[in-house]
């Protein structure tokens, strides 16, 4: 790698995120904070700050940056948050997250990927990001409620049981539609408990695989 890791964020950040639209200076900052090289597997690694998605093993991606940074804007998270995460992967958007909120749980189906996540994680002193392994499509119960969820696979619809454990106030942001196609959805959980929904972009994500997600194949 030639300049700086901070170098190649900041050029990252105005060149693909600000220049799409996320203008949040919070959720800058934690894009600029975060060292993304390191989520990135050794082949790919030059590559690690290039505008698309890239492979971390298992058949699994991680996001392309500006997709982290929309989603994470979309989550409009208030201060002293807590965060859960569905979609582990390489642990890059749990370390985004974690600078803007006080607690993240993030949970991955695949054990490896859990275990390479929390290593790194581990390596930038972000205690307060648990990695736990299991279906995501479920939520994790024992934490809720969370004033945000952001899940990182395409789901055939908003999993109730991630609606559910939502705060007043909190906000679900998933991509939701077919297996090759989908677009953002974000569901903001209102005073009455009820909820509303606001359909954003199109995205490409890999499948949510759970009970409330798809089989797997
Ligand atoms: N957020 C990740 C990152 O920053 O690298 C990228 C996530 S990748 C696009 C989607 C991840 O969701 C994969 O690692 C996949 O194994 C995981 N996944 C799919 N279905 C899941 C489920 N039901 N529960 C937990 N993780 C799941």
């Amino acid at each position: 790698m030639t300049a700086k890791w901070e170098e190649q964020a900041e050029h990252m950040v105005t060149e693909q995120i600000v220049a799409r639209g996320v203008r949040n200076p919070r959720v800058l900052l934690a894009i600029r904070k975060t060292p993304r090289h390191l989520f990135v597997p050794e082949p790919y690694r030059d590559e690690s700050w290039s505008d698309y998605p890239l492979p971390i093993g298992y058949g699994q991606t991680i996001s392309q940056p500006f997709i982290v940074a929309y989603m994470t804007e979309l989550l409009d998270l208030p201060p002293r948050a807590r965060v859960l995460e569905i979609g582990t992967g390489s642990g890059y958007q749990a370390a985004v997250l974690a600078h803007l909120a006080d607690e993240v749980h993030t949970i991955e189906r695949i054990p490896e990927l859990a275990e390479h996540a929390r290593h790194v994680l581990r390596l930038l002193d972000l205690d307060h990001v648990h990695v736990h392994v299991g279906d995501g499509s479920q939520g994790l119960p024992e934490f809720a409620p969370y004033d945000g969820i952001l899940v990182a696979a395409a789901a055939p619809k908003a999993p109730p049981a991630l609606l559910e454990q939502l705060a007043p106030g909190g906000k679900l942001v998933l991509p939701v539609g077919d297996r090759g196609f989908q677009h953002l959805e974000r569901w903001t959980r209102q005073p009455d408990g009820g909820f509303r929904r606001e359909t954003k972009d199109a995205v490409a994500f890999v499948p949510l695989i759970g009970e409330d997600g798809w089989p797997a194949s």
